[in-house]
C-alpha cells in the first residue's frame, strides 16, 4: 500500500512526488513517459532559475530530484480507478494493480489531431505531433506547421533552422502564442504564412508528399509540396477513467480548488489535466507541489495527526 500514487510524470506529477517524498510519504509514480509535453519543447526560456535550457535536461532534474527523495517508478497506461473503503485501486493496462491511500491525477493531455485524410494514413511517414522530436529529418525540405499557438510557432521557429521553408498555415490572422515566438518566425526569411486556412487534405506516395489547404472565407483550395506537416494545434484530455469519481468541467478537465482537492476527498490533481489556467511547465510544477502537501495535509486528517499549518503565520 503506498501513500501517494501518482498518475503522470510530467512537471505536474514529479513535483506532487518531491513534496509528498519530502514528508516521509511512501510515493509511486504510474506514467507512460518520463517529463510529458515539457519534453516536446526544445529551449525552455521561461523557467524561472534557468536562462534556456531543453525541456528533456529540465526533466531529467526533476526526475533525479523525486528519485533523490525516494519516489518509485512503474512504467505503464493507468485504465481503472476504483475507490475502496480507506484507499483506491489502480489498475493498469497491463493488468497490474496499485493500492493508494490517495491519488495524485497528473497526467496531462494528449496531441489533438485534424482528423483529415491522410492524415493517419502518413502519421511518422510525414505526419508528426512533434516538432522537437521529428523537425530535425526534415533537413533543407519543405514542411508545414498547423496551428496558431505556442507549440507551432516553436515548432515554425524550429522549422526555420533545419527546413528550407516552412509554411505556417493558420485558420485566422491573430496568433495565441508569445509575442515573441510570434515576431521570431515572421522575422525569418524562410517562413511563408498562410492563414485564414485550414488543411483539408494530405497526400503523397509511400510518403507525404503534398498538403491541400483551404482558404476559410473564400473556401479556395491550394496544394503545397510539403514533406512535412507538423500538427500543433493543442491538446487533448483522456478524463473517462475518472469521470465517475471526479468532477470535470464541460472541456473534460478536473476541477480541482486552489490546492489541488478534487471534488472526492483523497483523489488530488494537477497539471494541464485539470482547469486551471495557463498550461505552462511552471506553474504545473506549483499546482504539483500544492497537490503533494495537500495530499500529506489530508493523511494527517485521516491518521488523526493534528494538520501542521505549513504557511507562515
Ligand atoms: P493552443 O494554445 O490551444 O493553440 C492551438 C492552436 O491550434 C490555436 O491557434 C488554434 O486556433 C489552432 N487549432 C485548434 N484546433 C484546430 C483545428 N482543428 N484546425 C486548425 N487549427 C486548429 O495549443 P498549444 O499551442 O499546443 O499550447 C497548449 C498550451 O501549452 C498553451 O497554454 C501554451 O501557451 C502552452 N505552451 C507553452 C509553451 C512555452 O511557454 N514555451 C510551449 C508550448 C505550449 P485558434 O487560435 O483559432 O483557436
Amino acid at each position: 500500500m503506498h501513500d501517494v500514487i501518482v498518475v503522470g510524470g510530467g512537471a505536474a506529477g514529479l513535483t506532487a512526488a518531491i513534496y509528498a517524498c519530502r514528508k516521509r510519504l511512501r510515493t509511486l509514480v504510474v506514467t507512460l513517459d518520463i517529463g510529458g509535453q515539457t519534453n516536446l519543447t526544445e529551449h525552455i526560456e521561461n523557467y524561472p532559475g534557468y536562462t534556456q535550457k531543453s525541456g528533456p535536461g529540465l526533466m531529467k532534474t526533476f526526475e533525479e530530484q523525486a528519485k533523490a527523495f525516494g519516489t518509485e517508478f512503474v512504467f505503464g497506461k493507468a485504465q481503472k480507478l476504483e475507490k475502496k473503503d480507506k484507499s483506491f485501486l489502480l489498475t493498469l493496462t497491463n493488468g497490474e494493480k496499485y493500492d493508494g491511500k490517495t491519488v495524485i491525477l497528473a497526467y496531462g493531455k494528449v496531441p489533438r489531431t485534424l482528423g483529415i485524410p491522410g492524415e493517419e494514413m502518413y502519421l511518422g511517414r510525414g505526419v508528426s505531433t512533434c516538432a522537437t522530436c521529428d523537425m530535425p529529418l526534415f533537413k533543407g525540405k519543405n514542411v508545414a506547421v498547423i496551428g496558431g499557438g505556442n507549440s507551432a510557432l516553436e515548432a515554425a521557429e524550429l522549422g526555420t533552422k533545419f527546413a528550407k521553408k516552412v509554411y505556417l498555415v493558420h485558420r485566422r490572422d491573430g496568433f495565441r502564442a508569445d509575442e515573441i515566438t510570434v515576431d521570431k518566425v515572421k522575422s525569418a526569411s524562410n517562413v511563408e504564412l498562410v492563414l485564414f486556412s485550414v488543411p483539408a487534405e494530405i497526400k503523397g506516395d509511400k510518403f507525404l508528399r503534398h498538403l491541400t489547404v483551404e482558404n476559410v472565407n473564400t473556401k479556395k483550395r491550394r496544394t503545397l509540396d510539403v514533406d512535412g506537416v507538423f500538427v500543433e494545434i493543442g491538446y487533448a484530455i483522456d478524463t473517462d477513467f475518472v469521470k465517475h469519481l471526479v468532477e470535470l468541467n464541460k472541456e473534460r478537465e478536473i476541477i480541482v480548488n486552489d490546492v489541488g482537492e478534487t471534488s472526492c476527498p483523497g483523489i488530488f490533481a494537477c497539471g494541464d489535466v485539470t482547469q486551471i489556467l495557463y498550461k505552462q511547465t511552471v506553474i504545473a510544477a506549483g499546482e504539483g507541489a500544492k497537490a503533494g502537501l495537500s495530499a500529506y495535509a489530508y493523511l494527517q486528517r485521516m491518521e488523526g495527526k493534528p494538520v501542521v499549518k505549513l504557511d507562515w503565520a
